[in-house]
């Protein structure tokens, strides 16, 4: 009897079709049938497959024939490699595709001018926020695929932006849905703190993938903070804000205060929408007061929600800004919990020196096609070493176009095609 089981994943059985989860998060389903019938042409031999304890088994010794099956697992993967999440189909990014990892706001790194550099390993979210800015999540009506970028490949296009950018970063990590659902999350911390020019790792999260063991391993890994999106104590309404039927709050407040005890600082995050949770603020308030949140950073980031050209758009009051800060001053005073208006400098967050454009608004640029964008009529191109994502097109992987650059801001780069 042969027994499979290749790093970090196990498999599953359900009637015909043999699944493969990889690092928790990815999956690849192939049909039973379809690598009986190749082991049968390769090997003339009936062999039975089955699934036990997280093995695959095959009724043979024949150790080439183990070989054969773990290659054919492997281009499966390859092939067929999906997020277990959203079950969109997920393209891995890796150094042998040479693609560049500035220039496009979902996958890669984003420099704003400051010394803070936002980290995105992955796309898809486990969550499905009535409000999500990027119409992510498993009920998304938009987003027809996922990124997962190699871990090295990430560390190694940070540490040369971190070259240039200088010392005392903050590696942010967050993304186009949920940093935990990135296969590689405590390598990539690991990885970022070993960065000489690193002194802060903070996380965007929802926490629902948290676990201690998890916790465990990211706190050893060196991570700092964790930026906690909780949007309300009440079970039932938490659960319609977040989408999600089997949202189960408790353990993210349970995670919360294993984050700290961890001595991974908790900033709380909810989003604020006027009318459905403004009046749970100090619930907010009194919880992180409880379990000691905000231990070196500010222990509440409440944020007004804002409705998004691509993202979902609840129907509630939106509030201006000025209302928005005046209501967080109130609050202030009300509670004495201060800060809760937040500026920069409570995050040590300083301008520095932008990692320079390499395209200007207006101008013409011929580039490849490289890879299809997350939602229709979308492509990312390449062109001076920088992603460029082409919106309104109907070109191929693998065309050369021109395009003319609609937009440039924080390094981002959104093109059209030209005629
Ligand atoms: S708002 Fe964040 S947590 Fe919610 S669905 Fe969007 S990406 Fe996920």
């Amino acid at each position: 009897m042969i027994k499979i089981k290749p790093p970090n994943s196990y498999f599953e059985e359900d009637g015909g079709n043999i699944r493969i989860v990889w690092r928790n998060t990815l999956y690849a389903d192939f049909e039973k049938n379809l690598l009986e019938k190749a082991i049968k042409r390769k090997f003339k031999i009936k062999a039975e497959l089955k699934v036990e304890d997280g093995y695959l088994r095959i009724n043979h010794e024949n150790k080439e024939l183990g070989n054969f099956v773990i290659f054919l697992i492997q281009n499966y993967l390859r092939e067929f490699l999906r997020n277990k999440y959203t079950k969109r189909r997920v393209l891995y990014i890796h150094e042998g595709m040479n693609i560049p990892l500035l220039g496009y706001n979902a996958f890669g790194l984003i420099d704003r001018g400051t010394n803070l550099i936002q980290v995105r390993g992955s796309t898809g979210c486990n969550v499905s926020c009535i409000f999500c800015s990027v119409d992510e999540g498993p009920y998304s009506r938009t987003r027809i695929l996922d990124y997962v970028v190699d871990v090295d490949y990430l560390l190694k296009w940070f540490n040369e932006v971190a070259q240039f950018k200088g010392k005392r970063l903050e590696a942010h990590l967050d993304g186009q849905g949920e940093p935990l659902v990135y296969p590689f999350i405590v390598e990539l911390v690991q990885g970022l703190r070993e960065n000489p020019n690193v002194s802060v790792i903070s996380m965007q999260s929802n926490g629902a993938l948290l676990n201690d063991k998890l916790i465990e391993e990211l706190a050893e890994a060196g991570l700092d903070r964790v930026n906690l999106s909780i949007h309300s104590f009440d079970p039932e309404k938490a659960k319609m804000l977040m989408g999600m039927k089997d949202y189960d709050l408790n353990h993210v407040l349970e995670m919360a205060e294993a984050l700290i005890n961890a001595g991974i600082d908790v900033l709380f995050a909810p989003v604020i929408i006027f009318g459905i949770n403004d009046m749970e603020a100090e619930s907010f308030i009194e919880f992180a007061r409880k379990i000691g949140a905000g231990k070196r950073w500010p222990a509440l980031g409440f944020q007004n929600y804002v409705p998004y050209k691509f993202g979902r758009h609840p129907s509630v009051k939106f509030l201006s800004f000025k209302k928005f800060y005046n209501w967080l001053r109130e609050l202030e005073e009300k509670t004495d919990m201060r800060p809760l208006v937040l500026k920069p400098e409570h995050f040590g967050m300083h301008k520095r020196r932008f990692i320079p454009l390499e395209f200007h608004v207006g101008e013409v640029v011929k580039v490849k096609i490289i890879l299809p964008g997350r939602i229709e009529g979308e492509m990312l191109a390449v062109a001076r070493n920088r992603l460029i994502e082409v919106i309104n097109t109907n070109a191929k992987v693998g065309d050369e176009i021109k395009v003319k650059i609609v937009r440039t801001r924080h390094g981002i780069y959104i093109g059209t095609p030209i005629k």
